[in-house]
């Protein structure tokens, strides 16, 4: 039986993402995938927010994306257009990207880090003990790990093997997608009519003044609402026939489809990520509409969490307890994706009180605090991870885990604001020259960032694990404060300790001791002098 440290089930978006995690943290990583090719049925996810092209940034591949893609203002609640062009960070629009390109660039990036991938196996079981999980393959021999993640997608089959609950909301609403040839050419865009909305479209797009313009030749992308929520089965070319002639009179035409689905506005989340060493990241923990362009890019983030504490403590440096941090900070973001997809729904329903409601949320969504705050919530950039504590020197991880609400954006004056938020991509000087804070997180290893005096704290019983860096703020601008999405102007630190997915858990105080650095250091990144993990404890 061949084994590994990490096996994830499912090499999608999630899946690739937290395999080249892992593997730039140097952890023996496969994925099983039971697709023969990377290629994907249709087209899916339309693109990527703002903080999740930042997080692709942090590890160094992000031009690989944009330059495939089309950047754009594409932000958007319930179809009502949010302008983020004047947001603090480098990349202030949306990337239209189809999930087909997405996942190939990603793959071959996944492909140079060398991370082996088992493709046409399905995975059909799996029985955990003490010390690994043994894994049932539908072809060759099984696989051993010691932990495995289902990136598995909505249907998991991991999540259902572990027994994970996944409570939420039945579906009030069904609509397919389909690429298809037409006779005749439907007018290009999106209509909204008593019946719902549907949209027509191509593959081949230009984005122009926040304006899609479609390619006049090519296969025609459609979207038409059903009459009724979630029939059972694979959708078929005479259902989209009957749905387009209910809600426009003629299927004009429709033949030849390449690609038939359906989506619903279902919203289901997994009642625990974890259950002891089964994880779940991506749509195997979380489903939802596909309004607002969130699913891929909450995947993606969840990799990006769980990754390096995955590694961590796979290479015995922290505590198996780590591992629940993901659960503690995944869940409430997901939590909210699904809320907010659900009021996108609502408000995207086209009777008249609905149409009267969106006229009014439109007002209000046009007004600057309003805009910047939803702009901020549909672009991840305001995710907030609640570490209160840990600026005040408390070790108990599990003190921070319940607290309120961990993206709420209301500052508690007891804690940085940038505690627990995304660290700024801001202009650094150092000793060998520029650099930008992002790329200190290529290597995806902690950083110790300070701006301060210079070797202000003994790193050495962290030394291999955490980087350190003395610094100088290259910009004037950044002197005094820093500007953070939605929240504005926070007091620069002197000193940030940055996780490897770019979250701060430590802020310097501003008289440059370093109060709580030990026991955060100790808390997110192992004990000093590489002392031994405490071991899995008993269940
Ligand atoms: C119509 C539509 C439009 C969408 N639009 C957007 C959008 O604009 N923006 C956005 O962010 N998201 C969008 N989404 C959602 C997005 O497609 C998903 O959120 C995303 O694909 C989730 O990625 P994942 O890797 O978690 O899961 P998946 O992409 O579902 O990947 C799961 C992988 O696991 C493999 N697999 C499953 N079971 C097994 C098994 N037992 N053994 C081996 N392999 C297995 C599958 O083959 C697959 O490759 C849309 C979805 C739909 C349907």
């Amino acid at each position: 039986m061949t084994q590994h440290a990490v096996v994830i089930v499912g090499g999608g978006p999630t899946g690739l993402m937290l395999a080249a995690e892992l593997a730039l943290a140097r952890v023996d990583v496969a994925i099983v995938e039971r697709r023969l090719t990377q290629d994907l049925a249709g087209s899916r996810a339309g693109g990527l927010h703002s903080r999740t092209i930042e997080v692709l940034d942090q590890r160094g591949v992000v031009d690989r994306f944009l330059s495939e893609g089309q950047v754009a203002q594409v932000g958007g609640f319930a179809q009502i257009k949010l302008d983020m062009s004047d947001f603090p960070t480098r990349h202030p629009y949306g990337l239209g990207l189809w999930q087909s390109h997405f996942e190939r660039i990603l793959a071959g990036w996944v492909g140079e880090l060398a991370v082996p991938i088992y493709r046409g196996r399905e995975v059909r079981g799996f029985v955990e003990d003490d010390s690994g999980v043994d894994i049932e393959l539908s072809a060759g021999k099984g696989l051993r790990a010691e932990y495995l993640v289902g990136c598995d997608g909505g249907r998991s089959l991991i999540r259902k093997a572990a027994c994970i609950e996944f409570p939420g909301w039945d579906a009030t609403t069904s609509s397919l997608i389909a690429t298809v040839e037409m006779v005749e050419k439907p007018e290009l865009g999106i209509h909204r009519t008593a019946f719902g909305i549907h949209a027509f479209g191509r593959e081949e797009f230009e984005i122009r003044d926040g304006q899609l313009i479609f390619k006049d030749v090519g296969p025609i992308r459609v979207m038409v609402p059903e009459q009724h929520p979630g029939p059972a089965g694979e959708p078929t070319l005479h259902d989209l026939s009957a749905a387009l002639i209910k809600v426009c009179g003629t299927d004009y035409g429709a033949h030849s489809p390449t690609f038939i689905s359906r989506f619903t506005d279902m919203a289901r989340q997994a009642a625990a990520y974890r259950a002891g060493r089964v994880l779940l990241a991506g749509d195997a923990a979380h489903v939802h509409s596909p309004v607002g362009g969130q699913g891929l890019n909450t995947g993606v983030q969840d990799a990006v969490n769980l990754g390096w504490k995955l590694a961590q403590v796979v290479k015995r440096i922290s505590p198996e307890s780590l591992l629940d941090t993901y659960h503690a900070e995944r869940h409430p973001v997901a939590a909210r994706v699904l809320r907010n997809t659900m009021a996108q729904v609502a408000l995207l329903r086209t009777d008249d009180r609905t149409e009267a409601l969106r006229d009014a949320v439109s007002e209000l969504l046009r007004m600057d605090e309003p805009r910047k705050r939803f702009a901020a919530r549909m672009s991840g950039l305001d995710i907030h991870y609640d570490l209160g504590q840990h600026d005040r020197g408390d070790h108990e991880v599990s003190q921070g885990l319940n607290g309120p609400d961990p993206v709420d954006q209301r500052p508690n004056s007891e804690v940085h604001p940038l505690l627990g938020r995304r660290i700024p991509d801001l202009d650094l000087m150092t000793a060998t020259g520029p650099l930008r804070v992002f790329t200190l997180l290529h290597s995806a290893r902690p950083v110790l960032l300070n701006i301060g005096a210079p070797g202000a704290f003994d790193l050495t019983p962290w030394a291999g694990r955490v980087q350190w860096v003395d610094a100088k703020l290259a910009n004037a601008k950044d002197v005094g404060t820093w500007e953070l999405p939605a929240l504005g102007a926070v007091p620069a630190p002197t000193a940030v300790l940055i996780r490897p997915d770019g979250h701060v858990a430590w802020v310097g105080d501003r008289d440059g001791t370093c109060s709580g650095l030990p026991a955060a250091l100790s808390t997110w990144f192992g004990p000093p002098n590489g002392g031994p993990a405490p071991s899995r404890p008993a269940s």
